[in-house]
C-alpha cells in the first residue's frame, strides 16, 4: 500500500508548493477517505493565493500549511462502516462532499436552521485538508452527495458552484414576470443562467460579461438570454437598454452581482427598479468598496441580499448538470504539478479542473496528446478556427502569409506599423482597406486590422489592446533590410552605406530593432499566454541570408542571425517547463557570429583575415563565482588563447567559426 502521496501545500500568500512524501491520510472514526477524481479551482482559489486578508488576514480562514480545494468528486477508497451504513456508500462509489462542515447542533445558528453559517464551520481547504491532493479525507459530519450514476465524475465536479448558483436563485424568490440581469459569467454567473433556465424557463434574462466566449456560452445553455458585452458597451448604455425592456417598471427586478467588483456593484445600482433585488454573491478584491449608499434606502428602497455556497441545493445541481450541458464550462483539465498554472489561467477561463490522476507533462509537446483540455475542438491546432497574428503584414511576404491564413479559416489579424503602410510601396492603402479586401477575395470575414510600431514594449501593448482573443498562431514577419529613414525612400529603405564598416549607427540600431528587437518584445507578449494555454505555434521569418557571409546587407544578416538563434532559444524554452538560461547571450553571440562571416566577405580581397573562435563552457572564475561548483567543466582559458596562437598561424581559414569545446557540439552552424 502506498504511505506517501503528492498534494499541494499552502503555506501562506503566494507561497504554495507541491510535495510528494505527504503521508497519506487514514481514516478515523466518522470518515470517509477518498482518491481525489478532479478538484475544481474558483477565484476564490485563486484571492486565497494572492493573499487576500478574508484568509489570511488576522482573522482569516485559511490555515498556514493547508492543502487548499473545495470542490471535489472522489472515488471512495476506505470508509467507516457506520457512514457506509447510514448513507448507503460503499468503496468505489463517487462522492462529493458540500465544502463546510457544521457543527449541526451545538451553536446558535445550527439550532436555527442556518448551519450554513455555524459558529464553528469547518471549511474544507483553508481549516481542514482540501483537495489539490491525490487523497483527501471527508471528515466526520461531511455532508456528502452520491454522484449519480449517468454523470461523469470530472463533470460532477460543477456541482458545488451550481448548488450556490441554486442557492443564490432560492435567496432571490424570484417570479416568473421577472427581468433580471446576471453579471459575470463565470461558474456561478453560468449556473444561475443554467439554474433559471431550468426552473424558470419563463424569466428574461441579461447577461453581462467581458469575454465574448462566456457570452456565447450563456447563449448555448439559454438561447433566449440577451448577452452584452462589457468592452462594447458602457454599463450606462446598457442600463438605458434594460430599461426601455422593462416598461412601465423603469428597472430589473432581481441583479445577480456575481462578478465581485466596484464596477459590477455600481452598475446593479443603476439597473435595478425602485424596489428591485440585489444578490450580492461575488468576492471583491478590496475590502471597501465605494458606492453610493443612499440609492438603498431614500434612492430606491432597494432589498440587498449576501449568498455564500450552496447549501440543501445539491440534489438540484445534479438536475441541472443532467439537463444542460455545462460541460463546455471545464475549460482545462490539467495534473497537480500544474496548479499554479491553472490558478493563472482561471481570471480568463472558466472552470479549470486539476485531476491528480493525469500523469505530470511537459508542455506543448507532451501534453498536447495526453491532456488537457476537455473541450474537443482545443485539443489539436487546426489552423480554421484559431487566431492568427501576422506582424508586418501590410505589405510583401506577411500580407502573403496573412491571405494564406485568411483561405484556410483562421481569425487573422492583419498588422501594419502604420494605417497607412500598406501604401508605401504602392500595394494598397490603408490598413482598415487591406483588411477588407483580404475578406473579400478570401471570402472570410474575420480579419481585424492592428496597426503600430512593436518596437517598443508600450506600442507592443497598445497594438495587443485591441486583440480581444488569446493568440494561437503567431507570425513574426514584421522587419526588412529598412534603415532609420524608413521605407520611404527610393530605394525602399535600404541603408546607403551598407557594409559593416561603412553603416551609420542609427540605421545599425534601426535594422536590429524592426528584426530582432521587435520579434523579442512580441514573443514576450504572447508566447507566455500560449504557453498558459497549452495551445500555440510560432513562427518566425529569418532569411537565408543569415546562413552566409555578405558585403552589402550585412547588419541585415546579422540581425536575422540573431532572430535564427532567438527562435532556437524559444523552442527550447517552450519545450519544457524549466527555464533556458542565458538566451540573449546567445542570441548576441549568433549575431557576433553572423558579424564576422560578413566582415570575412567584406575583407576577403584585402589580405585580412576574419575568423571567430567559439568556446565551450569554460572553467574561468567568473564562471566559478556563477555557477558555483565547476559541474564537470573540463575547458580551460589556456585552451582558449592556444586556439587564437593555431589560428593565428593558420594560413587561409577566413571567415570561419572554429569551435572550441573538446567536441561537445559536433555539427555544422
Ligand atoms: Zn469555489
Ligand atoms: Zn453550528
Amino acid at each position: 500500500t502506498i504511505s506517501n502521496m503528492k498534494a499541494v501545500i499552502a503555506n501562506g500568500p503566494k507561497d504554495y508548493k507541491l510535495i510528494y512524501d505527504k503521508p497519506m491520510p487514514k481514516i478515523q472514526d466518522g470518515q470517509v477517505l477518498v482518491k481525489v477524481v478532479a478538484s475544481g479551482i474558483c477565484s476564490s482559489d485563486l484571492k486565497m493565493y494572492e493573499g487576500n486578508e478574508f484568509y489570511w488576514g488576522v482573522d482569516g480562514r485559511a490555515r498556514r500549511g493547508i492543502i487548499p480545494g473545495h470542490e471535489f468528486v472522489g472515488s471512495v477508497v476506505d470508509i467507516d462502516p457506520s457512514i457506509a451504513r447510514d448513507q448507503s456508500i460503499s468503496v468505489g462509489d463517487i462522492v462529493v462532499a458540500e465544502q463546510f462542515i457544521p457543527c449541526r447542533d451545538q451553536c446558535w445558528f445550527c439550532k436555527n436552521g442556518m448551519d450554513y453559517k455555524c459558529d464553528k464551520l469547518i471549511i474544507y481547504g483553508e481549516d481542514v485538508d482540501g483537495s489539490m491532493a491525490e487523497y483527501m479525507i471527508y471528515q466526520k459530519g461531511s455532508l456528502v452527495h452520491k454522484v449519480p450514476e449517468d454523470l461523469s465524475p470530472t463533470y460532477a465536479v460543477l456541482a458545488e458552484p451550481v448548488a450556490f448558483s441554486v442557492r443564490a436563485m432560492d435567496r432571490a424568490h424570484l417570479k416568473t414576470t421577472d427581468l433580471i440581469v446576471i453579471s459575470g459569467c463565470g461558474t456561478i454567473g453560468l449556473g444561475l443562467v443554467a439554474a433559471i433556465e431550468t426552473f424558470y424557463p419563463d424569466i428574461s434574462m441579461i447577461v453581462l460579461d467581458y469575454f465574448q466566449f462566456k457570452l456565447d456560452l450563456a447563449k448555448t445553455i439559454s438561447k433566449k438570454c440577451t448577452t452584452f458585452n462589457l468592452s462594447d458597451k458602457t454599463v450606462s448604455s446598457i442600463a438605458d437598454i434594460v430599461r426601455k425592456m422593462s416598461g412601465e417598471q423603469n428597472g430589473a427586478d432581481v441583479f445577480f452581482e456575481c462578478a465581485g467588483t466596484s464596477e459590477s456593484i455600481k452598475a446593479g445600482f443603476e439597473f435595478l427598479r425602485k424596489c428591485g433585488t440585489f444578490i450580492h454573491i461575488g468576492i471583491c478584491k478590496e475590502t471597501y468598496i465605494d458606492a453610493s449608499w443612499n440609492i438603498i434606502s431614500a434612492g430606491k428602497e432597494l432589498t440587498i441580499i449576501g449568498c455564500n455556497l450552496g447549501r440543501n441545493a445539491w440534489p438540484r445541481a445534479f438536475e441541472i448538470l443532467k439537463k444542460c450541458d455545462l460541460s463546455s464550462m471545464i475549460t482545462h483539465r490539467l495534473p497537480l504539478e500544474e496548479y499554479s498554472n491553472a490558478l493563472d489561467l482561471i481570471s480568463s477561463r472558466i472552470k479549470v479542473v486539476l485531476d491528480p490522476t493525469l500523469p505530470a507533462s511537459k508542455l506543448l509537446n507532451e501534453s498536447q496528446s495526453l491532456l488537457p483540455i476537455v473541450n474537443n475542438n482545443e485539443k489539436h491546432l487546426k489552423i480554421k478556427d484559431s487566431v492568427a497574428f501576422v506582424t508586418g503584414s501590410s505589405r510583401g511576404i506577411g500580407r502573403a502569409i496573412a491571405i494564406a491564413l485568411a483561405r484556410e479559416g483562421a481569425k487573422v489579424i492583419i498588422h501594419g506599423t502604420t494605417h497607412d503602410s500598406p501604401s508605401y510601396l504602392n500595394e494598397g492603402t490603408t490598413m482598415t482597406t487591406l483588411a477588407k479586401h483580404i475578406s473579400t477575395i478570401t471570402n472570410n470575414t474575420e480579419i481585424t486590422p492592428v496597426w503600430g510600431d512593436l518596437s517598443t514594449k508600450e506600442g507592443v501593448q497598445s497594438v495587443l489592446n485591441h486583440i480581444k482573443y488569446p493568440i494561437d498562431i503567431l507570425i513574426c514577419c514584421a522587419g526588412g533590410n529598412i534603415g532609420s529613414s524608413g521605407v520611404n525612400t527610393a530605394s525602399g529603405g535600404k541603408p546607403s552605406h551598407d557594409t559593416c564598416l561603412t553603416i551609420s549607427d542609427s540605421d545599425t540600431k534601426s535594422i536590429l530593432n524592426r528584426n530582432f528587437w521587435t520579434t523579442h518584445l512580441v514573443c514576450q507578449s504572447i508566447v507566455p499566454q500560449m504557453i498558459q494555454n497549452h495551445r500555440g505555434h510560432v513562427i518566425i521569418i529569418g532569411s537565408t541570408s543569415a546562413l552566409l557571409g555578405r558585403e552589402k546587407g550585412a547588419l541585415y544578416t546579422v540581425s536575422k542571425a540573431a532572430v535564427h538563434q532567438y527562435m532556437r532559444c524559444l523552442a527550447t524554452q517552450v519545450q519544457s517547463s524549466g527555464r533556458e538560461k542565458g538566451a540573449l547571450y546567445t542570441v548576441s553571440k549568433a549575431a557576433v557570429h553572423q558579424y564576422m562571416r560578413c566582415l570575412a566577405t567584406q575583407v576577403q580581397s584585402s589580405g585580412i583575415r576574419v575568423n571567430c573562435i567559439a568556446p565551450g563552457p569554460t572553467l574561468t572564475e567568473r564562471y566559478k563565482r556563477n555557477i558555483g561548483t565547476d559541474q564537470g567543466v573540463t575547458g580551460r582559458p589556456e585552451h582558449v588563447a592556444n586556439a587564437v596562437i593555431q589560428l593565428l598561424n593558420m594560413d587561409f581559414v577566413h571567415g570561419q567559426t572554429i569551435r572550441v569545446d573538446g567536441g561537445e557540439q559536433t555539427f555544422t552552424s
